[in-house]
């Protein structure tokens, strides 16, 4: 192997191989991982009929998300909404609880608003040009590569997290991937690499090497299809690469939730009275999260998002104010982690209720019992208080 980038003085070590530059190297690295996904390939559902629809949706389902949490996922989503105009159609909030637990919901609601602008602007046909596929809400350069190379077989090349990975191993690139020198590098050789025909196979079969074989911390070059010819791994140096990418530094958060129950004394009014079923039903009050904000257009309990509290007595003074009535924070029902972007969440779930008379929730407010909020989508912590608040429902069962 010889050659790096740019000026090359005696003695610095390249920055990176040129192996890819050399025709009979692509040939060979391309039979060997073709060869080696005919083996080992995963069965995929996406896999087994690869419209552009369908390939579409496993694109946005595995941004940022484990394949195997996936799979039922897809599933479900592909019963309920098994076309463009079924997705196009969707009440939003249907669409939502499909989503419920995936996280990153801005995924599904880009989706919903392309399926729309594909039915409005391409009479319900997933479009074929590049461009028009760049167009779309939610889809960048990787995934409309994906999408037509994997569904239409056109020569587009891909680079995600573990082609990135993968390309720079076999190329022994030796700084950060993000950089925007080398970034430019491995999409040239992702192009480079295709091969003339079905270049959907060649890219799904990168991915999957990045994914079962050359992973980030442990890469099986024992196994590897394409181990002999790995510039990193003839080196020896495929633990150092990829470079050092800056880490994310997290901050520490403490937010707080707030459960407040609709007062009994307000439910046996007039209006309900002679229901008992309705008289013993608890409520709690949720509104849909803001546009714009963390998990918008998922349901919630009156939770601070914004910034970190001190105590839930200042938490309640906000959450007051939000909710338009004065509140006072009672016990502490459980303290759940999580970690949101950059943030390393403690979220202290409160009892509150008004400091006096009752509390009208006015819009976007409403109470809901836990069997409606069962059927409404919420974040994987709103739901979690759900949860303890069913249990706790169980242990007050009259004996
Ligand atoms: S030889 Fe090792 S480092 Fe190179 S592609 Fe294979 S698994 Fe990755």
């Amino acid at each position: 192997m010889s050659g790096s980038r740019g000026t090359k003085k005696a003695g610095q070590i390249p920055d990176h191989e040129e192996v890819w530059q050399q025709a009979k190297w692509r040939a060979r690295v391309r039979r060997q991982l073709l060869a080696w996904f005919a083996k080992c390939a995963r069965d995929l559902p996406w896999r087994r009929e690869s419209t552009p629809y369908r390939v579409w949706v496993s694109e946005i389902m595995c941004q940022q998300t484990q394949v195997a949490t996936v799979l039922p996922y897809y599933e479900r989503f592909m019963k309920s909404f098994p076309d463009i105009q079924k997705l196009a159609a969707a009440e939003e909030q249907v669409l939502l609880s499909h989503w419920e637990g995936l996280g990153y919901y801005r995924r599904a609601k880009s989706l919903h608003a392309a399926a729309k602008l594909i039915v409005a602007d391409h009479g319900g046909s997933f479009p074929l040009e590049f461009e028009d596929v760049l167009a779309l809400p939610g889809i960048g350069r990787y995934t409309a590569g994906a999408i037509l190379s994997i569904a239409d077989g056109q020569r587009q090349p891909i680079l995600e997290g573990n082609t990135q990975r993968v390309f720079s191993r076999w190329i022994a690139l030796r700084g950060n991937p993000a950089d925007t020198m080398n970034n430019r590098l491995l999409w040239q050789v992702a192009e480079k690499m295709l091969p003339r025909k079905d270049a959907g196979t060649f890219n799904q079969a990168a991915m999957e090497l990045g994914a079962l074989v050359c992973t980030p911390k442990q890469p099986d070059c024992s196994r590897c299809p394409v181990a002999t010819a790995c510039a990193a791994h003839q080196a020896g140096v495929e633990l150092e690469i990829p470079g050092k990418v800056t880490k994310v530094s997290y901050e520490d958060r403490t937010e707080f939730a707030l459960v407040i129950r609709q007062p009994l004394v307000d439910v046996g009014t007039a209006k309900n009275r002679g229901n008992r079923a309705q008289k013993f039903t608890p409520r709690f009050l949720v509104r849909p999260l803001p546009e714009g904000g963390r998990w918008a257009g998922l349901w919630d309990f009156p939770r601070t998002t914004q910034v970190s509290y001190r105590d839930v007595v200042e938490a309640t003074k906000q959450l007051s104010a939000e909710v338009g009535v004065n509140l006072v924070s009672g016990m502490r029902l459980t303290t759940i982690k999580h970690a949101v972007t950059k943030y390393r969440i403690s979220l202290h779930v409160h009892d509150a209720s008004p400091m006096e008379g009752g509390l009208e929730p006015g819009k976007p407010w409403k109470y809901a019992s836990l069997a409606e909020l069962s059927k409404m989508p919420m974040s994987v912590t709103g739901r979690k208080i759900v949860q303890i608040l069913a249990d706790d429902q169980q242990l007050r069962l009259p004996i």
